[in-house]
């Protein structure tokens, strides 16, 4: 799905380095290895070249005791060129064996990166598979974005945004390579184990159950989850879904007003974006507050206490603006973050709250005089302050103040085309900005530069 140019340049560089180095493959002067990166600017090592990732089947037994994840990820790929050898982000537990097609690969594992190289070139074209054994101790990444496999005490809070996913699963870790996922996650009895999708089953042997969850519809790495441990899982349908709401025990009360306002969330967002995007919907409410925050894993976001219904809504609005809809660069955040926290707002004026119009002229007033408010710009805060609260607030309000510079109407119908034309994609600001134009025969070049890019309040507001 609408992956970036292949990096031309560096690929016919390392394809003469290949060249030379692979002699006894066939046709070797036409096999390369991939590239290591997908060249995204904020994260510069994420992400892998050479392939297309249709599907990952992942086989995971974890016990919350000993930290320890022994793991299978089965991974079904298409060559996009000529390949001698192919990269994969991984931070997980050490590696066991790889193997491609079925014979055994020669692997090397360093910062962050499962380099494989098959016995054989694979043709550009070609589907392979690639299956990786893995066993140890698991973490989430260190440092300030932290994210992935974190254990709690009864299970595990599995949340992978920025770079987590690699931390339990090798994967090409960037939002423009998309696919389905399979998981069989095996945890000691009395335990759950939750995961993207539908629940095709729940079986019990020798102490342990396993839970088979199925995701049919293209997802980011990051939106991944198999947060498990002790939770009460309902199954009710909504919206003529399913949904799945597994909270565990020490949250249940505090979390029983919010939860109970997802299907009005639900029904009123549908009305609004369109179609709910995916075939199911649901909340996974954890007791980790130590993590510091809740994730859109896809379908059903993840919360590390009892969310209240603003989040509630924030998280399922991104099921259309982040998980469906996904950024194809992180430096687009603001079109995740801003778009979410607009909902939410939208999500406050529905149920008798301030207004979205009301919300925007009292930021405007109250922040006018206070300049670090405004900063960083949200179109491109650096990935150091990719979370940070302009990306949230001052994106919601760029939103709002299109909707007014355009009448709601336009607006709106910006917002579903929005949807509709990237769906299961990905796609950039200025993809937004030619649609916003488009839709509205307006230039609002000038617009989007003083909201999104000025590190000041935008003057004429
Ligand atoms: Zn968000």
């Amino acid at each position: 799905m609408g992956r970036p140019a292949p990096r031309r340049m560096l690929v016919a560089a390392l394809s003469i380095a290949a060249a030379l180095a692979a002699p006894g493959v066939a046709g070797a002067q036409n096999f390369a290895p991939g590239a290591d990166t997908i060249g995204d600017p904020y994260f510069p090592t994420a992400g892998n070249g050479g392939y297309d990732v249709a599907h990952y089947d992942l086989t995971l037994d974890y016990s919350p005791r000993r930290e320890r994840l022994e793991g299978v990820a089965a991974i079904t790929a298409t060559a996009t060129q000529d390949l001698s050898r192919f990269s994969l982000d991984y931070s997980g537990p050490k590696v066991a064996g790889v193997s491609v097609d079925g014979a055994p690969a020669a692997h090397s594992h360093a910062n962050g990166k499962l380099t494989v190289t098959p016995p054989a070139g694979i043709g550009a074209g070609a589907q392979f598979a690639t299956v990786v054994d893995y066993a140890g101790k698991v973490r989430p990444t260190k440092g300030r974005l932290r994210a992935g496999w974190f254990p709690t005490r009864d299970g595990a809070f599995v949340a992978g945004e920025p770079r987590g996913a690699p931390t339990w699963f090798p994967c090409n870790d960037h939002p423009t390579d998309k696919a389905t996922f399979g998981f069989h996650i095996t945890v000691p009895a009395g335990r759950k184990a939750i995961a993207n999708g539908v629940l095709v089953s729940q079986s019990r042997a020798a102490g342990r159950t396993t839970f088979v969850w199925r995701e049919d519809d293209p997802m980011a790495p990051y939106l991944a989850t198999a947060t498990n441990g002790r939770f009460r899982l309902s199954e009710s349908t909504v919206a003529g879904l399913p949904s799945y709401v597994a909270v565990d025990p020490r949250e249940a009360r505090a979390s029983r007003r919010g939860l109970r306002k997802l299907p009005a969330i639900l029904e009123h967002f549908q009305s609004l974006f369109g179609e709910y995007p995916f075939d199911s919907t649901g909340a996974i409410v954890d007791h980790a507050p130590f993590v510091g925050y809740a994730l859109e894993t896809q379908n059903i976001p993840v919360y590390d206490r009892a969310p209240d219904e603003v989040i509630i809504a924030h998280e399922t609005a991104h099921q259309w603006f982040g998980d469906s809809v996904s950024v194809a660069r992180w430096s687009d955040i603001w079109l995740n973050e801003g778009f979410a926290t607009w909902a939410e707002w939208n999500w406050i004026e529905r149920t008798g709250g301030p207004t979205t119009a009301r919300a925007l002229r009292d930021l405007l007033k109250i922040r006018a005089g206070d300049r670090r408010f405004w900063r960083p710009a949200p179109g491109d805060p650096g990935p150091k302050h990719m979370f940070d609260g302009t990306v949230y607030v001052r994106g919601a309000m760029t939103l709002e103040a299109l909707r007014q510079q355009l009448g709601a109407d336009v607006f709106i119908a910006i917002l579903r085309r929005w949807v509709a034309e990237h769906r299961y994609g990905t796609a950039t600001t200025e993809d937004f900005i030619a649609l916003a134009e488009s839709e509205s025969g307006r230039e609002l070049d000038e617009f989007f530069r003083v909201w999104l890019f000025d590190p000041a309040k935008p003057k004429s507001w």
